[in-house]
């Protein structure tokens, strides 16, 4: 007998004892499937140079083609030379050749130039996810130590990317509106490598993909175009950092108003260069620049469809979407979404991964809402996270995203229309959801990559 593990492609041969583990990745005996053909061979993964997101050591790599089959396997990628930025490929590479392309440093020297002010977004799922850099146990909640570790590290602001995610979801929740009476089923839009993939591969989708930024995007915009104003702050020498799980979002803040982007592994490699010990640092609280649970939430699959839906309730009824209103169905690879508005059900779907996906759009007609995550289980299985165990990943997902989903229970705001930085921001400056000035600041236009994958495939 001949059993292949999908994680990493290691061959056992003979008989699957109970409890075996990949010697080469560690993944569980599930991830083993019994082959019979001959294996093709892999070799490393092409990563240009110019990648953004990711970089390989050559010294440490070894050619053993994990990198080529996370990508074709896991994330879903058949062709060499195309890269959705997600980074899975650094958490399977067993020798650490591929890390994320790091930029902790350019931040460095601007925290050090007094003449710049550095701002910090933090993204939900860095605050479940650093804890691991420092003996922590798997998704502790360790927000205000992030906070306090940013502003020891020496940013002039720490804000949180939930205000972005509250913001996301009252421009998309207006959106679908009015895609709901179009009958027009709409994608979410925050994942960057998902918005990557449907740019490549499937254009003809792109008129469903939401128009609106991500989190971070809009944020950043918001503080460009009003807050910085109003604290007197040149733009000019006013640099946004985004902190985040993500390896994409270093391509997706190309030409935005948020300047750099680090991940969890480049924060914790800035908290060790600088001698912070994290473990004893106080909890601080993040400077004005806040958002609801909603917003939390969306750092774990299903989070962004349910602070969406919420929202999209409030303009349809003018009341509270209340938990027992909904049905939240585990359909295997995806997860159903229901809820009821008079007499209309509105059906949605949250799936992660792209071969998931891909199953999905075969049903898509059912939903009206789709929301898509590249990473298994959403931003919280990042590929800019901390370095895990394979075997352990389940489990420390699992964990993170029950850590986020805690907070989204009283005494928290839980819906983004009653933040009251949310409320202040359009009485001030956007009007309404949907505004002229919101589509201005806060939309994107999608562009159709396609010929990219036609030109690798000639
Ligand atoms: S997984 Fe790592 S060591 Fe193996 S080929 Fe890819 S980069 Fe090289
Ligand atoms: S970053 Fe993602 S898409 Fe790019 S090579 Fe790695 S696994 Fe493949």
């Amino acid at each position: 007998m001949k059993y292949k593990c999908n994680n990493c492609g290691f061959i056992h041969f003979g008989e699957m004892p109970d409890g075996y583990y990949c010697p080469l990745c560690h993944a569980n005996f599930s991830y083993f499937e019994l082959v019979s053909e001959e294996e093709k061979k892999y070799n490393r993964k092409t990563v240009d140079i110019n990648n953004p997101s990711i970089n390989r050591v050559y010294e440490r790599c070894i050619n053993c083609g994990v990198c080529t089959r996370t990508c074709e396997n896991i994330v879903g990628i058949k062709c060499d030379g195309v890269c959705i930025k997600c980074g899975q490929c650094i958490m399977t590479c067993p020798t650490g050749a591929l890390t994320p392309k790091y930029d902790y440093k350019k931040v460095m020297e601007y925290i050090a130039d007094p003449s710049y002010t550095v701002i910090a977004l933090t993204s939900p799922a860095v605050r479940v996810g650093i804890g691991d850099a420092f003996g922590y146990k798997p998704g502790e909640f360790l927000e205000g130590k992030m906070v306090s570790a940013l502003k020891k590290i020496g940013f002039d602001y720490v804000f949180d990317t939930t205000f972005g995610a509250d913001l996301t979801s009252m421009e998309e929740a207006f959106e679908l509106k009015d895609r709901l009476e179009k009958k027009s089923l709409m994608f979410s839009s925050c994942c960057p490598s998902w918005v990557n993939y449907v740019s490549i591969y499937h254009p003809e989708l792109i008129p469903n993909l939401s128009t609106c930024k991500s989190p971070i995007g809009m944020e950043a915009s918001i503080i460009r175009e009003f807050y910085l104003k109003e604290d007197g702050l040149d733009s000019k020498k006013t640099i946004i950092v985004a902190v985040t799980p993500c390896t994409s979002k270093k391509y997706e803040i190309i030409n935005t108003d948020c300047d750099l982007v680090i991940t969890t592994s480049e924060l914790s490699h800035m908290i060790r260069e600088l001698n912070i010990d994290f473990k004893s640092l106080d909890e601080s609280d993040f400077d004005t620049v806040n958002g609801s649970s909603s917003g939390t939430i969306y750092g774990a699959s299903s989070g962004v469809t349910l602070s969406v839906i919420r929202v999209l309730f409030y303009y349809l009824t003018g009341r509270d979407l209340t938990s027992d209103e909904i049905s939240i169905k585990n359909k295997g690879y995806y997860t159903e979404i229901k809820f009821k508005v008079n007499k209309e059900i509105i059906t949605c779907a949250a799936v992660s991964t792209i071969p998931n996906l891909e199953k999905l759009l075969t049903i898509k007609d059912e939903f009206n809402f789709i929301e898509v995550m590249n990473c298994a289980g959403g931003c919280i299985n990042g590929g800019g996270q901390i370095l895990m165990p394979q075997n352990e990943r389940d489990k420390i997902k699992n964990a993170r995203s029950k850590s986020l989903f805690k907070k989204d229970i009283k005494p928290y705001i839980k819906y983004a229309y009653k933040n009251p930085i949310i409320k202040d921001l359009y009485e001030d400056y956007l009007n309404n959801p949907g505004s002229k000035l919101a589509h201005k600041i806060l939309h994107i236009k999608h562009k159709d990559l396609s010929n990219i994958v036609n030109k690798k495939e000639d």
